[in-house]
């Protein structure tokens, strides 16, 4: 059965109310003539006045997630809505509990892997706006749109002088998304400048802030990659910034790339730029090469573990932390199995950045993800540590 005449089916069948509407619609189109549903929706939502109809958000169908992901990975989603208001987002939720559509929230692409075709809808993030709520004249609070770029924002917040985030810059991806997996580069994570966020439950369309507490903040990880996954649609992100911020320059990258340019009491613009040069030199450009930024998360071990790989391990890259654990680095472990520079097909490890997959045109899905099992299977076998994926795998 068609979609159209599948949805009209099931609204017969399990909403008799509206059988009144269905017949009057059918009869509008001419009984032979199957609407699209798109069609459906509008007429629908004119019929119950449940929804301003001019101000519908668009359906898309057979949306290219080549073209809106970084992997650049040829899927394609059945359905897609860019959503630019609360009022959208409430709608789109609406419209795929109602056919049962399987939904995917998506802002930037960046940070995601297709498996396959995405048999349901994709809610594209598009909400803009920057807001200052407070001003004390030192320390300021803003509101952004969880679709307004995530760099476009550092950039703005830079120009206006409002600071904090400028060891951020250049990470793609859309504001919504940074508090997702506590975005993180060159000793800043994303939590040391949040304030709160507010979200919109995918069941009951119910608007809720989260504070700092509430999001359970960790490393590359928040409550809304655990208990809270797949639950909510982030829609605003307020942040702390302060226009005194003290500078993060403790990262031995950032000090060379200062010193190189014989900058010697920077300004945050200074710190932001030198990060970006640093960002281009080391990492592939999406643009150019597919991918998804580091694959794998940098593995945390208790120090029983870690004494155990160390002791066969000496040169093991670590950074002890503050409870006691060690945090070793991915990309060594990677690079020492012999996988940098590997390439498979299609797809392969990044020959500068061992922690980067990247395709080189036309892999699918699978083949990387299978690639990444083999990675993870082969660091398991050699140092008996287990890699877990920082991209967010979706199955379709
Ligand atoms: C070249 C490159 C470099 C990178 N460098 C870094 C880095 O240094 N540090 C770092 O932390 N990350 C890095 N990343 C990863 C990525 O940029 C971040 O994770 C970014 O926050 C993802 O944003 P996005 O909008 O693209 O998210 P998407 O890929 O669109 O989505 C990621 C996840 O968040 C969910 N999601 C997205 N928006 C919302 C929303 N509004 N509400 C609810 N759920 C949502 C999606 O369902 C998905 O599960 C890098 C990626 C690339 C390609």
């Amino acid at each position: 059965m068609g979609d159209s005449k599948w949805l009209i089916h099931k609204h017969y069948a399990s909403d008799y109310p509206r059988y009144q509407w269905i017949q009057e619609l059918l009869h509008e189109e001419g009984e032979a003539k199957a609407i699209s549903q798109e069609e459906w929706q509008v007429s629908l939502a004119r019929r119950t006045g449940s929804e301003d109809a001019e101000n519908i958000p668009q359906v898309l169908s057979d949306w290219s997630f080549k073209a809106n992901t970084t992997f650049g990975v040829d899927a394609t989603a059945k359905r897609a809505v860019e959503v630019e208001s609360d009022a959208d987002v409430r709608w789109v939720l609406e419209q795929t509990r109602e056919a049962e559509l399987p939904l995917l929230v998506l802002g930037g692409g960046s940070n995601v892997l297709l498996h396959n075709n995405w048999n349901g809808l994709v809610l594209k993030m598009a909400m803009k706006g920057v807001q200052v709520l407070s001003d004390d004249g030192r320390e300021l609070d803003v509101v952004v749109g969880a679709g307004e770029g995530w760099h476009e924002w550092v950039m703005h917040a830079l120009d206006e002088g409002w600071n904090g985030l400028e060891n951020l810059a250049l990470i793609p991806g859309s504001v919504g998304a940074s508090p997702m997996q506590n975005i993180g580069a060159y000793g800043v994570e994303v939590k040391d400048r949040f304030l709160w966020l507010e979200a919109i439950h995918q069941e009951t369309g119910a608007l809720e802030r989260f504070d700092f507490a509430r999001c359970e903040f960790g490393y590359r990880d928040s409550i809304f990659k655990q208990a809270e996954r797949d639950q909510w649609v982030i829609v605003r992100v307020a942040f702390r910034l302060d226009r005194e911020a003290p500078l993060q320059t403790e990262y031995g990258a950032i000090q060379q790339e200062l010193q190189a340019c014989n900058v010697e009491s920077p300004s945050h613009r200074d710190v932001a730029e030198a990060v970006m040069r640093i960002r281009t030199s080391k990492l592939p450009d999406p643009s150019v090469l597919g991918n998804a930024g580091s694959f794998f998360k940098n593995p945390i071990l208790d120090s029983v573990l870690f004494d155990r790989v160390k002791q066969h391990h000496p040169h093991v890259v670590h950074y002890p932390l503050e409870d006691g654990r060690f945090k070793l680095a991915a990309g060594w472990l990677i690079d020492q199995a012999g996988w940098k520079g590997h390439r498979r097909n299609r797809c392969g490890v990044h020959d500068r950045q061992a922690l980067v997959l990247v395709n080189y045109g036309g892999a699918t899905g699978q083949e990387i993800w299978s690639l990444a099992q083999d990675i993870i299977a082969d660091v398991q076998t050699k140092f008996g540590v287990q890699l877990e994926p920082e991209v967010n795998q979706i199955q379709g």
